[in-house]
């Protein structure tokens, strides 16, 4: 009488596959940044891993699009 249904995902499997390099290392970066006191600090020091980060997207931007000026 009662089924046994099979039990729900618990949740969606990361997307991290369906991303695109560039949304990855965005991403990357957001997570880093976040959670980086140097990152969130204004008048601090720039954070080196977050500009590392942050120059590795700007690259993949650059080459993934034409420029938007001229
Ligand atoms: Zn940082």
């Amino acid at each position: 009488m009662s089924e046994i249904r099979p039990p729900q995902p618990a949740a969606d499997p990361p997307a991290r596959a369906n991303l695109s390099p560039i949304q990855q290392a965005y991403s990357k970066y957001v997570g880093h940044a976040v959670g980086c006191q140097v990152c969130r600090s204004v008048d601090g020091e720039p954070c080196t891993e977050g500009e590392v980060l942050w120059e590795a997207y700007r690259q993949l931007r650059r080459g993934r699009q034409a420029p938007a000026r001229f």
